[in-house]
């Protein structure tokens, strides 16, 4: 067997991905990229009242626009049910697991019974050493694990640290049912087994399975994963994180213009660090990452910290490669469609020019939109109400001045020159910059804020300029 790394990531499609189980994928596939492994895929679709193929592609799309991506076809576990089923009966022969055929009533008196003393209710392990012949004829049995009865069992776990399960609180728990299908229980660990997962990475929600899943791979006399069990993630207030919290599908933080990058980033530092650095690029993290250095403590979500640390990908990235994400983007993004709709070469080429300007002033690739809406404006242009505050009273004829200087400029039409055009009329006319330049905005933009006045004149270009601004003036 070769040392090769393989992770898992192993959502169940009963809905979208959503923000935690996208961290528990992301771990898996940071570590696996970290060691140069291969991280697989596996749909937990055994519940088939639950699972629908919609969660599953919401699930593919919402990994694919992460760019987490996983080797191989993706693995059913509904479909791999014979093969659970012929491992558990090879327990069976193997003399590991047995047949039970306790009747839902007495299942429920020994629930009942266990509940009056204050216990967990356990199964009390009746059909254990019962003979096969004592089966009651025609009845289809369950198998049971037999599990261990004293000492302890012990997951040494690379983030929970050394977790010990007294073996007498494992019952011999059912591992496929009487109908013939396996129980999730079981169906896990075969399929970790037969894909060759090296390393389990996983929420700590599933911690207590890992005791009953070492139960059976003892049995079958199968090695044992490593197991990393990371916490789950909370509300900045502390509480399970809810809807309000950001529990929400990765979709949804794509509508609100988060990059990728950022996104993980953010998820990435919830419950892990290396030293003081905040800002990583996916190359960081993938050379820095080690599961043994997440935390224990639940992680707390937090929407500002977030989309603080989204502005500062979006600065640093360059500025093609960001109007290649914004593009691809734009379908999803409020405003974004009519924008996409309008997107010609032309625009395009405005657009990457504006970008710099723009995104100094936008945290989210939903804020990129807002401002960049100027460009994409027809004329005559939609003002609203801060800025037509802004070309009221005098500001016209302060406008009209600016439109002569400005059509005035002879060479080419420059950001610097339409500064030096704009200054020098200021200064004839006894006009503050900011009185000028303030309706100049509002007419160029229809807006109150927008990128540098003479960015946006130089971007804009001669002739759109000027009859953006004669459209206020007339
Ligand atoms: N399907 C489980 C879940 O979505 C994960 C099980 C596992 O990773 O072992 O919570």
């Amino acid at each position: 067997m070769s040392d090769k790394v393989v992770t898992r990531f192993a959502p169940s499609p009963t809905g979208f991905l959503h923000i935690g189980g996208a961290r528990t994928a992301l771990f898996n596939w940071l570590y696996a990229k970290h060691t140069g492994g291969t991280m697989l895929l596996r749909i937990e679709d055994t519940d088939r009242e639950r699972s629908t193929d919609a969660a599953t592609a919401a699930i593919l799309d919402g990994l694919s626009w992460l760019g987490l991506t996983w080797d191989g076809e993706p693995v059913s576990q509904f479909e791999r049910a014979p093969r659970h089923r012929a491992v558990a009966e090879e327990l069976v022969r193997m003399g590991k697991a047995y047949y039970c055929y306790a009747t839902p009533a007495e299942l429920e008196a020994m629930r009942e019974s266990a509940r009056a003393k204050g216990l967990p209710p356990r199964y009390d392990g009746r059909w254990r050493d019962r003979d096969p012949s004592e089966a009651p004829a025609g009845a289809k049995g369950a198998i049971r694990i037999k599990a261990p009865a004293d000492d302890e069992t012990v997951v040494h776990d690379l983030v929970q640290g050394e977790v010990r399960f007294p073996n007498k609180d494992l019952d011999d728990f059912i591992i496929l049912r009487s109908d013939g299908n396996p129980t999730y229980m079981h169906a896990v660990v075969v399929d970790d087994h037969d894909m060759g997962i090296t390393h389990i990475i996983r929420g700590d929600d599933h911690l207590t399975n890992a005791a009953r899943q070492m139960v059976i791979y003892r049995a079958m006399g199968w090695d044992v994963p490593s197991m990393s069990h990371i916490p789950l993630i909370h509300g900045a207030d502390g509480a399970k994180l809810s809807k309000r919290h950001g529990a929400l599908g990765v979709e949804a933080y794509r509508a609100m213009g988060y990059l990728p990058e950022a996104l993980l980033n953010y998820l990435a530092r919830l419950g892990w660090s290396h030293g003081d650095d905040e800002v990583m690029s996916i190359a960081d993290m993938i050379a820095w990452f080690d599961i043994g250095d997440v935390n224990k403590g639940a992680a707390r979500f937090d929407f500002a910290k977030l989309e603080a640390l989204n502005g500062v990908h979006m600065r640093r990235m360059n500025d093609a490669e960001l109007l290649d994400i914004f593009i691809n983007t734009l379908p999803y993004l409020e405003g974004g469609p009519a924008i996409a709709a309008r997107l010609d070469d032309t625009r395009k080429a405005q657009l990457l020019a504006a970008l710099p300007g723009l995104k100094e002033r936008a945290k989210t690739l939903v804020e990129l939109a807002d401002g960049a809406v100027f460009l994409f404006a027809e004329r005559p242009l939609p003002i609203d109400e801060k800025a037509a505050a802004l070309l009221g009273g005098e500001a016209r004829e302060t406008l009209r001045g600016a439109h002569a200087a400005l059509k005035a400029i002879s060479g080419d039409w420059t950001a610097e020159a339409a500064e030096a055009a704009i200054r020098e009329y200021a200064v004839a006319g006894g006009h503050k910059l900011g009185a000028v330049a303030q309706p100049l905005r509002a007419a160029l933009t229809g807006k109150s804020t927008s990128p540098g006045v003479f960015d946006v004149l130089a971007v804009l270009g001669r002739e759109e300029s000027l009859a953006r601004v004669a459209d206020q003036i007339d």
